[in-house]
């Protein structure tokens, strides 16, 4: 680990744990067949200091199954057109 500290001069405190009865690796409260929360920032800046990269939605649903996969691709694409036509409104 160390892109943190290589890039930025930045470290994470070395194993705080996540809260007790939540995903480990996104500190968030999720089925274990379902992706990470990609918007979470422990998962962001452990992510980024494992990979030099912040996490995309693929990241997130890496360890998922094709079919949550396909489901959680359609969920987003549906979030994201919501969000454009609520932006093309608010212009
Ligand atoms: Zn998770």
């Amino acid at each position: 680990m160390g892109f943190l500290k290589d890039k930025h001069d930045l470290r994470l405190i070395n194993n705080i744990p996540a809260t007790p009865g939540m995903c480990m690796t996104c500190g968030t409260e999720h089925e274990p067949e379902l992706p990470h929360n990609r918007q979470s920032l422990f998962y962001q800046y452990k992510f980024y200091d494992k990979y030099g990269r912040w996490p995309t939605w693929n990241d997130a649903m890496e360890h998922c199954s094709d079919e949550i996969k396909a489901l959680w691709k359609e969920v987003l694409e549906l979030v994201m057109k919501e969000q454009l036509e609520k932006g093309a409104k608010d212009d």
